[in-house]
Order: C-alpha cells, then sequence, then structure tokens
C-alpha cells in the first residue's frame, strides 16, 4: 500500500501530508516509538489532521493474525502477519533476563531453496516493503515497555535479505531513526546466503550494522548440496568477498554453520572451517539443526555438537554454539515457514 505511513521517515510523512516538519515527526514517534496504528488514538495531532489520515492513509500494511508461545521456551513469541495480497509471513521475539531478540522475515518465502530450509522448501512469492518488515518488530514491542534496552534485531526470518536490498536497507535506517525504535546499528545483524552483490554493496554502507554469512560448509560439494547458489559463487568467490568487505569496513563478520548430523559435523569440516578461519576474520556461530519434518536432516547428538566447538576454539577460533534457550533464536528463526494450512482452518 503506497499511502502506508509505517514506511516513511518523519521528513517523508511531512512532505506527503504538507505537513512542518514536527509534525511528521509527531506522527512518526506514534507509530515507531508508541507503537500506536489507531489515528484516533494520536492525541496530540488536531482533529482535522487526524481527520485527513484517517482519510488517506493508513498507519500499517500488517495484519497481526496470531502471535503463538513457544512450547519449549518462555519468552518466545511466534507473530503470523497477513499481508495486504493475502500472503503470509512470521517473525520472532525471544526474550530472557539480559536481552530480546527480534527475528525478522524480508521476503515471503525465498528462492534460494537451501535443501535443509523450511522456508526455501515454501518456494517464492514475494519481496517485502520496508513497512511490512518493520511493521514486524513494531507489532511484537507492542506491549513491552523498552526503556533503556533497545533489543537486537537479526535479519534472520523468511527470506534472503541481499535478493531484497533497497527494501532491507530502508528498514534498518527505520529502525535506528532516534524518534523510532532507535536502535543501535551494533545491535542489528544480517544474515546472508552470499549474495555476492549485496556483500559488496553492505561494505559501502556507512554504518557499524552487523553481517552474518551462511556457510555451513568449507568444501565447495558439501556447500553445493545445502545451497545450490554456491554453484553459482563458489567458496573462493564468495570467500573473496567476504574478505573485501572486511577489508574495506574493518568489521569482523560472523560465519553461521547449521550442524547437522552426518553432512557438516565431522573433525575434517571443523578442519576445513578452520582453514577458512586462517584467512578470513571471523567469528563462528554454530546453531544445531531444528529439523524440518520430510526434509532428511536431524541435528549431530550433542555431545558432536560441543566437540565441533571444541576444536575450533582449540585451534583459536572464537566459536559460539549455543544451546537450550539461547539456541531458540536461531532455531526458531530458521522454521519459519507459510502456514497455509492453518490460516485457512
Ligand atoms: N537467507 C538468509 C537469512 C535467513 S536464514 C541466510 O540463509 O543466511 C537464517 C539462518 O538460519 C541461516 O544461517 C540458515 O541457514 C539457518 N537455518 C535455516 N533453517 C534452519 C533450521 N531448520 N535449523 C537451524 N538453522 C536453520
Ligand atoms: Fe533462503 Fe536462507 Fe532458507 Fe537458504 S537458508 S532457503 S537463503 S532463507
Amino acid at each position: 500500500m503506497s499511502n502506508s505511513l509505517s514506511q516513511m521517515t518523519p521528513a517523508e510523512i511531512a512532505a506527503s501530508l504538507n505537513l512542518k516538519p514536527f509534525q511528521g515527526k509527531q506522527i512518526f514517534r506514534w507509530i515507531h516509538q508508541k507503537r500506536v496504528f489507531d489515528f484516533d488514538r494520536m492525541s496530540d495531532l488536531s482533529k482535522d489532521l487526524r481527520a485527513r489520515l484517517a482519510e488517506g492513509f493508513s498507519a500499517n500494511q500488517l495484519e497481526l493474525v496470531r502471535v503463538s508461545a513457544s512450547p519449549r521456551s518462555e519468552g518466545t513469541r511466534k507473530a503470523l502477519f497477513r499481508l495486504a495480497d493475502g500472503e503470509t509471513v512470521e517473525s520472532v521475539l525471544i526474550q530472557d533476563r539480559e536481552r530480546s531478540t527480534i527475528c525478522l522475515s524480508t521476503q515471503v518465502g525465498c528462492a534460494v531453496k537451501c535443501s535443509f530450509c523450511a522456508t526455501g522448501m515454501s518456494g517464492y512469492s514475494r519481496n517485502l516493503t520496508p513497512g511490512e518488515i518493520v511493521e514486524q518488530a513494531l507489532y511484537l514491542l507492542r506491549d513491552e515497555e523498552m526503556g533503556e534496552r533497545t533489543p537486537n534485531i537479526v535479519f534472520m526470518g523468511m527470506g534472503e535479505p541481499f535478493r531484497n536490498y533497497d527494501a532491507t536497507v530502508a528498514a534498518i535506517h527505520l529502525l535506528m531513526n532516534p524518534d523510532g525504535l532507535g536502535i543501535g546499528a551494533r545491535k542489528i545483524t544480517v544474515s546472508t546466503v552470499g549474495e555476492i552483490k549485496g556483500i559488496e554493496r553492505f561494505s559501502q554502507e556507512d554504518w557499524q550494522v552487523r553481517l552474518s554469512v551462511s556457510l555451513h560448509a568449507a568444501n565447495d560439494a558439501t556447500r553445493t548440496k545445502l545451497i545450490p547458489l554456491n554453484k553459482k559463487y563458489p567458496l573462493d568467490v564468495l570467500l573473496a568477498a567476504v574478505r573485501a568487505y572486511v577489508e574495506r569496513t574493518g568489521r569482523q563478520v560472523t560465519f553461521e554453520w547449521t550442524l547437522l548430523d552426518g553432512v557438516n559435523d565431522s573433525r575434517k569440516d571443523a578442519q576445513e572451517l578452520i582453514d577458512v578461519v586462517r584467512t578470513v576474520k571471523a567469528s563462528v556461530n554454530l546453531i544445531p539443526y531444528n529439523p524440518v519434518a520430510g526434509l532428511g536432516f536431524n541435528p549431530p547428538p550433542l555431545e558432536r555438537c560441543e566437540a565441533f566447538r571444541d576444536a575450533l576454539v582449540n585451534a583459536g577460533v572464537t566459536a559460539t554454539l549455543r544451546k537450550e534457550r539461547g539456541q531458540d533464536i536461531d532455531a526458531a528463526c530458521g522454521q519459519l515457514r507459510r502456514q497455509h494450512v492453518e490460516l485457512a482452518s
């Protein structure tokens, strides 16, 4: 919806309604800081302005269908949204005592079709708009008093962010806006499967937003089996792009490695990863696979996950293995998928 205000900056709101800059800010604050989408409740706006808004604009584009709590860990909430064209997306909020993390989707489905991923299996419909991306966070934080503690944001939901580059970047700017959620760049992480052009463009952004690269295997045969895109951008091409990114920005990247039983969890796999990290400044985030019915992959037993991590750490690689609750954000993220059946019922 072109008249949706959630994806406009304060200046854009002011310009499209012919308002003074401070009025653009007021409306932006209602939507992003107070998470109020009902113009009637925007009590410091004049009646006239509220009527004009109601006539020609909407504050939001998403319809919240359902929020469900995770059966496995309290503090985890998954939201299902319906878009104006009937498509659906999901996002997740994970909270524990120390921090909260929100996992956002950037596309409906994903055309990359990684063989272990629920989103890839569901096919690809379309890109999300910046408003549709930001609103996932606004809805999930609707009843939260954040105070000083803003959440972490990870772009690890449905879709490949670098195949929807401009909308992802616009959404990040909205999330960082000090009149909105005001989330610090360092608390935002974009995860890419390895879209080279996106990595190049991202290195030119003048900010401290973090980059994660989904590696999952450090030899081409295994990586191609998991990620068909590896045929187009094999490891040497991908790693050259990551190296160039690190050199240009001086920022560290994180490699994500979804641990799959018998696929990428051996001592040899760990050694190949160690060899890669010797040539690229990166830390490693190990994510035990969250099984998706019908895809034929399983997580390794815990001891094997720990042995993999220990091999990395003993070789001087910074590696984390998130278990139990902490692991949930990654695992829950990786499991997002479209829920036609549930919606229809
Ligand atoms: N398309 C991007 C971002 C979304 S996926 C990417 O691939 O990086 C975010 C992360 O979740 C990726 O590292 C992905 O490999 C991982 N993932 C996907 N499905 C998963 C699952 N079922 N269990 C654990 N991790 C999964
Ligand atoms: Fe797409 Fe990422 Fe899933 Fe691969 S892992 S299909 S790139 S969402």
